[in-house]
């Protein structure tokens, strides 16, 4: 099952796509729901981000290539922050290329979407609790993240968490191509089976820190070949079995 979030005539709702349409529901993934007799062409519908966390929690240094790429030691714990509610962003929508910064990064990754409320639970308990899986992009603004300060500043501005297009059930998050592309070039390409740290492994060990509630997203951290964007450009997260994260930049 894929799900979506999206706006027509003026109304918000859940829906599952199927075929390349939208069949609405009544309720949410999260709390339970009715689907319509009702489809909608994907094209008539304005897409949203899939889900409203309350937070992105975001692991940083997870591919052992991207660790290399920018001389930073493999972590042998999570490297662990958070985005804010206010990053996140829906497919379509625009990053904007704040005023503070002079070099602004796309990082594609992975993201787990919490379907429950999340408190100290074993690894083994994990796969319960996740509804699925979305592509993410983990904007940065790399001239604002000191090396070995805290990155919430370089993390953290105003739609600087793109996510969607859809929540996939039916993935296995251990062997996913992952690629992102900019301008139609692609620039990182790796498989999830590259991560250090694993998506059960990451959700249990949060749960002992902080709360995850239904829609929380753990974004699992970028593959080698980050690199700057600048306003105009077109940039893309692919993930197998998912789809396409299609977001701009504007000044
Ligand atoms: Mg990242």
């Amino acid at each position: 099952m894929r799900y979506v979030r999206f706006s027509h005539a003026g109304t918000t709702a859940y829906g599952i796509l199927e075929a390349g349409r939208v069949r609405p529901m009544d309720g949410t993934p999260f709390d339970g729901f009715v689907l319509s007799n009702d489809t909608y062409a994907l094209d008539s519908v304005h897409l949203l981000s899939p889900c409203i966390p309350t937070k992105g929690v975001c692991i940083g240094l997870n591919y052992r290539d991207h660790a290399e790429e920018i001389h930073a030691q493999v972590p042998k714990n999570p490297v662990v922050f958070i985005k804010p509610t206010g990053c996140t962003i829906g497919p379509y929508a625009s990053i904007v290329y704040p005023a503070l910064s002079k070099r602004v990064d796309y990082e594609g990754e992975l993201a787990i979407v919490i379907g429950r409320l999340t408190k100290k639970i074993a690894k083994e308990e994990a796969a319960s609790h996740i509804l699925g899986y979305t592509c993410a992009n983990d904007v940065t603004a790399r001239d604002l993240q000191p090396p070995d300060g805290q990155w919430t500043v370089a993390k953290g501005f105003d739609t600087f968490m793109p996510i969607g297009p859809a929540i996939s059930t039916d993935v296995d998050p251990s062997a996913l191509a992952i690629e992102c592309r900019l301008n139609g070039e692609v620039r990182q390409r790796s498989n999830t089976r590259n991560l250090l740290f694993s998506c059960h492994f990451l959700v249990s060990y949060l749960s002992h820190i902080m709360t995850l509630y239904p829609g929380d997203v753990i974004l699992t951290g970028t593959p080698s070949g980050i690199g700057p964007m600048k306003p105009g450009d077109v940039v893309e997260v692919e993930i197998e079995g998912i789809g396409t994260l299609r977001n701009t930049v504007t000044a």
